[in-house]
């Protein structure tokens, strides 16, 4: 401790008392001034560094947590949470890309109800929402009632390989030469034969071999796993805009996109 002579305060170090001479000014000697001036400048400049270094801090803060949301949001846009966003890529997809409406369909070739679908709701939805832009509809495979139902999906997915487009012939053509759920119909030489008659200009021994060799069980595997994503556990299954519509029959199904349209 220091103790200022004139009026006997006490300070912890040389600088706080020469800075406190300030207030005997008139009793310093002109060496005593220049010290005093000289404390109060170090003083000033030691306060002007803390403050720097608080704001430093401070910044650094702020910086690590904007840096924590933007990472948020970065894993957000990456990771799909809950049915809405699961990747449809690589599915087989009708009408405009940019259509409001996003309708999905989980199906087994094998299954009655999926033959009723594509025979008595497709065609009207394909007309009045699919080809006047309002709906995209994609068909996903969801291949579970035994066996065939893979086969089917398989060579379905091998025609799609090869022609995008003419996938949508062929998947009609299983439908309408879908035999009873009791018997084991699908077969290898069977599907060849469907898409030999409703498609045209495919290479159908590469079909063929794709089918044998499972080439596309991979695919078919991964639709699976979408369908276990979104809850399906029956087909057909029908989403609009990732709602499960229980009822798809046609009348529901237009009643639940013209909301979806905003109508
Ligand atoms: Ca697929």
């Amino acid at each position: 401790m220091v103790e200022c002579e004139y009026c006997g305060e006490e300070f912890s170090s040389d600088r706080e008392l020469q800075a406190h001479w300030e207030k005997h000014e008139d009793e310093l000697n002109s060496h005593e001034r220049e010290k005093m001036k000289k404390a109060k400048r170090k003083i000033e400049e030691e306060k002007e560094d803390k403050l720097e270094r608080r704001k430093s801090l401070a910044f650094k803060g702020l910086a690590a947590v904007l840096g924590i949301a933007l990472l948020g949001f970065v894993v957000s846009q990456f990771v799909s949470f809950g049915p809405a966003k699961t990747s449809l890529e690589g599915q087989p997809m009708l009408g405009n890309e940019s259509a409001p409406v996003t309708v999905i369909e989980f199906a087994d070739y094998r299954c009655p109800y999926c033959k009723m679908f594509e025979e008595q709701v497709f065609p009207s939805l394909k007309e009045n929402y699919i080809d006047t832009g309002k709906v995209k509809f994609y068909f996903v495979n969801y291949a579970f009632l035994g066996p065939g139902s893979t086969e089917a999906a398989i060579a379905s997915e091998c025609v799609y390989k090869q022609d995008k487009k003419q996938f949508w012939r062929f998947y009609r053509s299983i439908y309408e030469n879908q035999g009873p759920e009791s018997q084991r119909w699908v077969s290898k030489d069977l599907m060849v034969e469907l898409a030999k008659n409703s498609t045209e200009g495919l290479d159908y021994q590469q079909l063929d071999q794709c089918i044998s060799s499972q080439e596309t069980l991979g695919e078919v595997r991964q639709d699976k796993q979408i369908g276990r994503t979104m809850g399906v556990s029956s087909t057909p299954s029908v989403f609009v805009n990732g709602k499960l519509v229980k009822n798809w029959r046609y009348s529901n199904l237009k009643s639940v996109i013209e909301k979806e349209l905003g109508n």
